[in-house]
């Protein structure tokens, strides 16, 4: 464990960034070394406000199966990602706190779809802190509402927020958005809450290896053998995940040319086994891995008719679907 970010070093920071974030709940303020303390339940409960990808146009509300630009909805609080076409899929009590944004393209954040959805806080990969700022606070000013508070997230830096727990690492996919001379890093996130690890995985192609080093899911990475990987400071120690959930743009074409920046079925469901096999993605019993973001071939298709040609353990997310993943 030298030199290593240990369980209780990451939670010393979250810690830290919580308190700076201040949503937090007083028992974990007063407990910072038992992540199992931050919420008595078990369970995240997720719900997919959109599944598909890319392109929206408002007509496509009428058809049932179209699947909305990618957005989840977690313990009815926090969001990752949201823009305009997922108002209608959000609980009518709801008023999400918190907002998380993977990257900057425009099927994933919309400042305007921020500022009205009515969040206090929300975090962007640190090299794009800036231009969101500006973005979302020029929104509410044009929409005379208040703007939520827009914080700079590092890789591999947790932060608390309504009893979870995120950490950005590393996706693998690019934009061309440049700020001051920095290229925006874009962000898959895990979500921690007591025993549940939650891999929220879109856009991406495939899973970088710093990435899961960060998260304790590289299988080269062993408790024997910990300290061969101690030259980085972002290499969590061996620890599974318990739920899955990544985006699979590119169906099952072989030769589409989205291959850098986005995963197929296939991909998917390669890493899911591989992940299993080597016991660093832990499903409870009857839990699936979910695939979303879908792209042009399963965008309309009802998710029976999609599950038909998936492998297990996956099954396709649909604009609405509500589970509780372990
Ligand atoms: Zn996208």
């Amino acid at each position: 464990m030298k030199n290593t970010i240990s369980r209780r070093k990451f939670l010393a920071s979250s810690t830290a960034l919580a308190a700076v974030a201040g949503c937090m709940t007083d028992k974990s303020a007063s407990a910072p070394a038992a992540v199992q303390e931050m919420s008595a339940e078990s369970g995240i409960r997720v719900r997919f406000l959109g599944s598909g990808s890319a392109s929206w146009k408002p007509e496509w509300a009428k058809n049932p199966h179209m699947r909305r630009q990618s957005s989840v909805l977690l313990e009815n609080k926090v969001l990752i990602d949201f823009t305009t076409c997922s108002f209608d899929k959000l609980p009518k009590d709801c008023h999400p706190e918190v907002l998380f944004q993977t990257h900057s393209h425009g099927d994933h954040y919309n400042p305007k779809a921020a500022v009205k959805s009515g969040v206090k806080r929300m975090y962007v990969q640190e090299t794009w802190a800036d231009a969101a700022r500006q973005e979302v606070n020029a929104a509410a000013m044009e929409l005379s509402l208040p703007a939520p508070e827009v914080i700079g997230l590092p890789f591999g830096k947790p932060v608390v927020e309504c009893g979870m727990r995120f950490t950005g690492v590393p996706a693998n996919h690019s934009t061309s958005r440049v700020t001051d001379g920095t290229l925006e890093r874009t962000s898959l996130y895990l979500v921690e809450k007591g025993a549940s690890r939650l891999l929220y995985a879109t856009d991406t192609g495939g899973i970088m290896g710093d990435a899961a080093r960060m998260m304790g899911i590289d299988p080269h990475v062993k408790e024997k053998n910990l300290s061969r990987y101690t030259a980085s400071p972002y290499v969590h120690e061996p620890q599974a995940l318990t739920a899955f959930i990544m985006e699979a743009t590119n169906g099952d074409i072989d030769d589409d040319f989205r291959i850098f920046v986005h995963s197929s079925v296939q991909a998917v469901s390669r890493i899911v086994n591989m992940l299993i096999k080597n016991g660093r993605l832990v499903l409870p019993q009857g839990q699936h891995a979910y695939i979303t973001h879908l792209g042009i071939k399963y965008r309309s298709w009802p998710s029976e008719k999609i599950e038909k040609e998936l492998p297990e353990p996956l099954r396709a997310a649909y604009d609405g679907l509500e589970v509780v993943l372990g």
